[in-house]
């Protein structure tokens, strides 16, 4: 038979060879890094026969998908065969991989806690130091029910009786013990090939997520390929729960959360300072940029959803109103609105419009509410009430190109300020189902690419990613820790403009229906706040920062002093505190800078006597001498972005 490797050579081989044979044919050190094959684009085990003509690839652990199948096989058979060495009445329920790790659901006999994963740790050591290869057998439904109740194992026996497969069940061995697991596999030859782990949490869960059944154990863990990568990991976890928004929110007094408007913001002072400083900072950037603001309601009867289409497709997540109408026989449905856009197109159809009058950009704050899972929910990252920084750009096919241009440069200069300076573009083109012609898609999706090259940013091609109604552009930016994040979005909509009926009068003197972009750049400020105090660890920048100055006597007898700093500091639109109480200058350092305030100003006698300042900036263990004029100066040119 033909194997066609990746590079598309072929190799000849006997039907019936393995992945390993395969391997074996290219070199020894293939031979010796393979852990499994891609077969046809399916996983298997490196001792599965391959019978026929196919496309196969050899996995190593240095890939991806590699990692994964050690990881799986370090839950499935180390960490399940170490608790069941120690707690041999324990019984196995599953263990998958996830996100950077996996975990196993056990029911143990007598509780464990936290202290006894460092034993099992210790016992998946001995384990893996076994060296032993893994081995697999083939069985009817039967059999492999029988395997189980003889194990005592009912999870796994009920997962057979619960599968429509009638053979082919995959039983794994070690060859040094009696362990026995089901798994669908692929899994290492051998466990010499585990990397280094650190299982990391336990918690409770339901067999099968629901809350009937019994509330089974669950172990967290990671997987690396080796030590190196295994510390940069838990280090990153480290940095990412010290930069954790709800922690640093709390210490620096933002905002919180309650039982009563779940995944809705409470925004202290502070917190909102912090957000409207943002918009004036966004609103200016507009204005600028030729949109022009609109408001639109925020409850908005039913009929228009249904126009829109969004009561049909997307009304499990509106908040939906009831309001008896005075004088009226029925109630009237209202939601809340979910998206700005019907409501621009309101706007928008006011008066004809003419070919003259496109582009034409809408603006909004738009405060919106979207019904989210509670489980999903996260601090201000995921909420049911957020403000995006949307706009709508009616213009015509030909005008594509060019607002995509002024959009990204829009987006970039944006990104800059807030100080991200990497994103990504995403082209997302025409999926199967969709409206809309093959012209009008292939001009659509030619003008965003050539728009993208034209600025020279690199991008790259999610084929049959974009939505029914037209291709789009997903921006992603990099934190300072690496993490990326999705934030702008750049959304052609072919069908929106035809559907709520709005035209413009073409230079034919024809009506036409106008392209409608949608298009955001934060994405919201809810979400984006939470990525600007994450990004810079709380530590704001200077003009973003709720308080600004905070001075600080030393002595009372400068009080005086310090008061006449603070009311400059509020004439040049500063916002600034004094602090003239009795502690040490030393505490109320330590206790302003833990609240990232960006600037303090440490005042004595010598300051008063030679009308000078002690200027000490965050994140600096100096401290400069200036004069009062100099020092007010460089704090206006600080504030200005
Ligand atoms: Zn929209």
């Amino acid at each position: 038979m033909n194997i066609t490797l990746p590079d598309g050579s072929i190799r000849k081989l006997e039907s019936g060879s393995t992945g390993l044979d395969l391997a074996n044919s290219i070199g020894p050190g293939l031979a010796k890094a393979a852990i499994a094959v891609e077969v046809n684009g399916s996983q298997k085990d490196l001792c599965d026969p391959i019978m026929d003509d196919s496309e196969v690839s050899i996995i190593t652990i240095d890939s991806k998908e590699g990692l994964e199948i050690m990881r799986h096989t370090l839950t499935a058979q180390v960490l399940a065969r170490a608790v069941k060495n120690l707690y041999p009445d324990t019984k196995l329920a599953i263990g998958p991989t996830i996100t950077d790790g996996f975990y196993y659901d056990f029911e143990f006999k007598k509780p464990i806690s936290t202290e006894d994963l460092e034993d099992i740790e210790k016992e998946m050591k001995k384990v893996i130091a076994t060296n032993s290869a893994i081995t697999k057998s083939l069985h009817t439904k039967k059999e492999a029910i029988k395997v189980f109740k003889k194990e005592k194992e009912p999870y796994k026996e009920s997962i057979i009786k619960d599968s429509d497969q009638e053979d082919s069940f995959q039983l794994y061995y070690q060859e040094d013990c009696k362990f026995v697991d089901l798994c669908r596999g692929p899994h290492l030859p051998n466990l010499k090939h585990i990397g280094s782990f650190k299982l990391t949490k336990l918690a409770g869960a339901y067999w099968k997520g629901d809350s009937k059944n019994k509330m089974l154990t669950r172990i967290y863990g990671t997987a690396w390929k080796n030590d190196k990568d295994l510390n940069a990991y838990l280090h990153s976890i480290e940095e990412a729960e010290k930069r954790d928004h709800r922690k640093l929110g709390k210490e620096m007094d933002l905002f919180h959360f309650q039982e009563e408007a779940p995944g809705m913001v409470f925004w202290h002072p502070n917190g909102w300072t912090i957000y409207r400083n943002l918009r004036n900072f966004v609103r200016r950037r507009l204005q600028e940029s030729g949109y022009i603001e609109v408001n639109t309601p925020q409850v908005i009867d039913r009929k228009l959803w249904e126009a829109s289409g969004h009561w049909d497709k997307y009304r499990e997540n509106m908040f939906i109103t009831e309001i008896d109408e005075e004088h009226a026989n029925e109630k009237r449905i209202n939601a809340l609105k979910p998206m700005n856009c019907p409501g621009h197109v309101q706007i928008y159809n006011q008066g004809i419009k003419s070919y003259k009058d496109l582009p034409l950009k809408y603006a909004e704050f738009g405060l919106c509410h979207r019904y989210e899972p509670s489980g999903t929910m996260h601090g201000l990252m995921r909420v049911r009430a957020f403000t995006q920084d949307d706009g709508h750009i009616f213009c015509t096919e030909n005008q594509i190109e060019s607002e995509t241009g002024l959009f990204i440069e829009f987006l970039s200069s944006l990104y800059a300020d807030l100080g991200f300076k990497e994103f990504d573009i995403k082209l997302s083109t025409r999926p199967e189902m969709r409206v809309g012609s093959d012209e009008t898609w292939d001009k659509a999706e030619a003008a965003l690419e050539a728009a993208i090259k034209n600025l020279g940013y690199p991008y790259r091609i999610d084929e049959g990613d974009g939505a029914f109604y037209g291709p789009k552009l997903d921006f992603v930016l990099t934190d300072a820790i690496g993490r990326e994040w999705q934030c702008g979005t750049f959304q052609l909509d072919f069908n929106l403009a035809e559907r709520l009926d709005a035209h413009f009068i073409g230079e034919d003197g024809k009506k036409h229906n106008p392209v409608m972009i949608h298009r955001a750049v934060l994405g919201s400020f809810e979400r984006f706040i939470g990525i600007l105090i994450e990004n810079y660890a709380g530590k704001l920048p200077f003009w973003l920062a709720p308080q600004q100055v905070v001075v600080a006597s030393i002595i009372s007898e400068v009080d005086d002093y310090s008061i006449e700093i603070l009311e400059l500091l509020k004439k040049q639109g500063i916002r600034a505190e004094v602090d003239l109480r009795n502690e040490k200058i030393s505490y109320k350092v330590r206790e302003h800078s833990s609240k990232k305030v960006p600037i303090i100003l440490a005042i004595g006698k010598n300051e008063m006597n030679d009308k000078t300042v002690s200027i000490r900036r965050i994140g600096s263990k100096e401290t400069n001498v200036l004069q009062l004029d100099d020092a007010i100066n460089e704090i206006v040119k600080s504030n200005n972005l």
